[in-house]
């Protein structure tokens, strides 16, 4: 298949694992005859310096143009001032309003192999592979909210349309159905108005996935059972407040911060794939990041932009292969013990491909 893939590396680490993913994703399209052409684009700190604008109109335009984008990371010290005018991250919030980028995924997986990286205990790790799909666009983000300088009163408003959560959780229970068929529903419903307008949606949503086997858990006790039963979730569906706490919860499954992916999904299959780390400033130009979170979005962008599902679990098994193998980077590496470079663990996945 051809397939324009639009590349918007960002700043501090991102080009460095960017450009990794890139690389995996040229030897899918030659291992299984695919032609894909990348074009870059500067978005974030980079974008601000060269152009005045986080994002600028012919990024967008590039994006247009794409099947999908894949993303490194925006941000850094010197774009850190929280009151500034124009500020790295609003690019990627126009990005994802541009598109309608309402559903976020982000797989959660417990590699055996770094089960001593974790702060549980390897058994409890045991078979944990979770998907988070968070809502990405409504709730208490973008719900009315107010605040008067130092006034003493401010509020944010949690607010939900039936159809924001039905086509939400018509992505959750899809994606369910292509894995183990289950779905826990995070919600508040016992307190909030909002949240039970959640439950009852995704009950009716649910008459169109009965091959889901579906369970509704408050939030409060979710976060515990994600300590205490993590290898017991498939899909979790969660609002964008929710989600975003449990989500980053979940991620100390993972042992780094470095390992995870994430996909933003709209109604059709254009999407926006990006690491969940930021712009790691600290280690940035070193080699020594981690580039597994960007070149497992990569194989999230080759299952639901491109619809190429053997290719998808094909980088993902050259990632695990990898990491039996013992390719480490400095962040999943033991104490004292040599580790590769962003570019030797990422010809090591390519070696298992
Ligand atoms: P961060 O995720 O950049 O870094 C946190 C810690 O994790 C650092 O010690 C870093 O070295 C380490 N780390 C992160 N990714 C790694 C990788 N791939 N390999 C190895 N180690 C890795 O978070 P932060 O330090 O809070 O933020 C730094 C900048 O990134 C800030 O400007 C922030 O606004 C931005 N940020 C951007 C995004 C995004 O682009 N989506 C997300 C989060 C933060």
């Amino acid at each position: 298949m051809r397939a324009i893939i639009a590349v918007l590396p960002g700043d501090g680490i991102g080009p460095e694992v960017t450009s990794q993913a890139v690389t995996v994703l040229q030897q899918v399209a030659s291992r299984f005859g695919h032609e894909f052409t990348f074009n870059e684009a500067p978005m974030g700190g980079i974008a601000i310096d060269r152009f005045g604008d986080s994002c600028p109109p012919e990024t967008i335009r590039v994006c247009e143009q794409a099947n999908a984008i894949l993303l490194g990371a925006v941000g850094g010290p010197k774009w850190s001032d929280p009151t500034a005018p124009v500020r790295p991250e609003q690019g990627l919030l126009r990005i994802r309003k541009h598109f309608e980028l309402f559903a976020n995924l982000r797989p959660v997986k417990a590699y055996p192999a770094l089960a001593q990286h974790a702060p549980l205990r390897p058994e409890l790790l045991q078979g944990v592979d979770m998907l988070f799909v968070r809502e990405l666009t409504g709730g208490i983000y973008f719900g009315p909210q107010q605040e008067q300088g130092d006034g003493d009163r401010a509020y944010d408003t949690e607010l939900y349309t039936v159809p924001e959560v039905e086509r939400v959780a018509q992505v959750a229970f899809r994606a369910a159905q292509g894995r183990r068929k289950m779905m826990t529903s995070v919600d508040k419903a016992n307190v909030m108005a909002s949240m039970r307008l959640w439950r009852r949606t995704v009950v009716k949503v649910h008459e169109d996935y009965a091959d889901v086997q579906l369970e509704h858990v408050l939030v409060d006790a979710c976060a515990m059972y994600l300590m205490t039963r993590p290898a017991s979730f498939d899909v979790l569906l969660a609002s964008n407040m929710f989600g975003d706490i449990l989500s980053d919860e979940a991620s100390v499954l993972a042992g780094s911060l470095g390992m995870l992916p994430s996909a933003s999904l709209g109604s059709g299959t254009f999407g926006l794939y990006e690491p969940i780390h930021g712009s790691a400033p600290d280690i940035a130009g070193q080699g020594k990041a981690n580039p597994t979170g960007t070149i497992l979005s990569a194989a999230l962008l080759l299952r639901y932009s491109l619809g190429l599902e053997t290719e998808a679990q094909a980088v993902e098994a050259a990632v695990e292969k990898a990491l039996e193998s013992g390719a480490r980077t400095a962040d999943i590496a033991p104490r004292g013990r040599t580790y590769s470079s962003t570019t030797e663990f990422a010809q090591a996945v390519l070696a298992n491909l």
